[in-house]
């Protein structure tokens, strides 16, 4: 099993399938992109699946794929369709743009693709285009709608609110997900953009979501957020509600139960560590079950308390959310 120093027991791992993206959202990328890894460093589909059933052996219950925009990694649906093949199967789920999901949804869910998360900070199209970069807010909404009809329920909907570009939108992206029946969370911007512009003064916190979401709606908090980052509330009574995951101002690291892997092959035991553990190395010298099991295992172990961003010593990792796998 992965238990850290602190009795912390980690079944979900988040897998980057590529550091690429289609979106430059001004919180994550700048404009011109990212040096995109080399080719050659990226794990293949046969090494991505051969780590993630190293780890399901160690407890993995839910493997989480990412990027960078995983849409856009060659051989997606292959790789699920292998995923879905491990005993115990994990659950499976996908954090996207959804661009191109209007397409690939319904393959997907057959390949056996459990849950989608679809990232939308803005429902106008201006606005997308300025906070993206990108004039492709209809392929998200396409994206949204496939995913939703193809049964990759229930259909979460992240949202990342910037001060003075899109945060007078929180009820707007409620009553649309209200309507749709998808699941809205909101999440803190965090100090991983790679351009290193985060500014706590700011950064819209949760509790000014809540003020907003108030102001059109009743929240009610709902008990139990187990390992969950996201902490959720009623809306007007229930059943549908709403989360915010508010990794800065209330952060959630006592509960974390969360490790990644990079598109190259590095497992990172925290999105803000600033050391990671090269699992590729291994995997190209032909190293056994049991000596990947253990560098899975010491990544772990080493893991620190908490992400301290709070703390005077903080220092934002060098590498940014895309190349990370959110
Ligand atoms: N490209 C996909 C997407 O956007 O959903 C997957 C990768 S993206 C890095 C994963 C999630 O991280 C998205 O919901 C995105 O909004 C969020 N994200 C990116 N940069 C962030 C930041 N600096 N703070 C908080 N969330 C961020
Ligand atoms: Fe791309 Fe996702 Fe980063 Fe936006 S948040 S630039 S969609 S990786």
């Amino acid at each position: 099993m992965l238990v850290d120093r602190f009795g912390r027991l980690h079944t979900d791992l988040r897998v980057s399938l590529t550091d690429k993206c289609n979106l430059r959202c001004a919180y994550c990328m700048p404009a011109e992109g990212l040096a995109w890894l080399p080719r050659q460093e990226v794990l293949t589909d046969d090494e991505v699946v051969r780590a993630v059933g190293v780890a399901v052996g160690l407890g993995v219950r839910e493997v989480r794929l990412t990027g960078g925009e995983p849409l856009i990694r060659p051989g997606l649906v292959g790789i699920v369709r292998r995923l879905a093949k491990l005993t115990p199967r994990p659950h499976l789920s996908m954090t996207t743009n959804g661009i191109g999901l209007a397409v690939l949804a319904a393959e997907l869910a057959a390949a056996g693709l459990d849950r989608i998360n679809v990232s939308l900070d803005t429902l106008d199209r201006e606005r997308f285009l300025a906070l993206t970069r990108r004039d492709r807010l209809a392929d998200v909404l396409a994206g949204l709608t496939a995913a939703a009809s193809s049964g990759l329920a229930p259909v979460k909907v992240n949202a990342v609110l910037m001060r003075g570009l899109n945060d007078v939108e929180a009820p707007a992206l409620l009553d649309f997900c209200l309507h749709r029946g998808y699941q809205l969370r909101f999440i803190e911007q965090m100090p991983l953009d790679a351009q290193h512009a985060w500014d706590r003064t700011q950064m819209v916190t949760a509790e000014e979501i809540l003020d907003r979401l108030t102001a059109t709606h009743t929240l009610t908090p709902n008990e139990g957020r187990g390992s969950s980052p996201a902490e959720t509330w009623l809306v007007d009574g229930g059943p549908a509600r709403v989360g915010v995951i508010a990794s800065v101002t209330r952060p959630f690291c006592a509960a974390c139960d969360r490790l990644r892997l990079t598109a190259d092959g590095q497992v990172r035991n925290c999105l803000f560590a600033r050391e990671e553990s090269d699992l590729r190395e291994l995997l190209r010298a032909g190293a056994s079950e049991s000596e990947l099991a253990e560098r899975l295992r010491s990544a772990v172990a080493g893991k620190r308390a908490g992400h301290g961003i709070d703390d005077p010593t903080f220092l934002q990792p060098a590498r940014p959310m895309s190349a990370i796998g959110g």
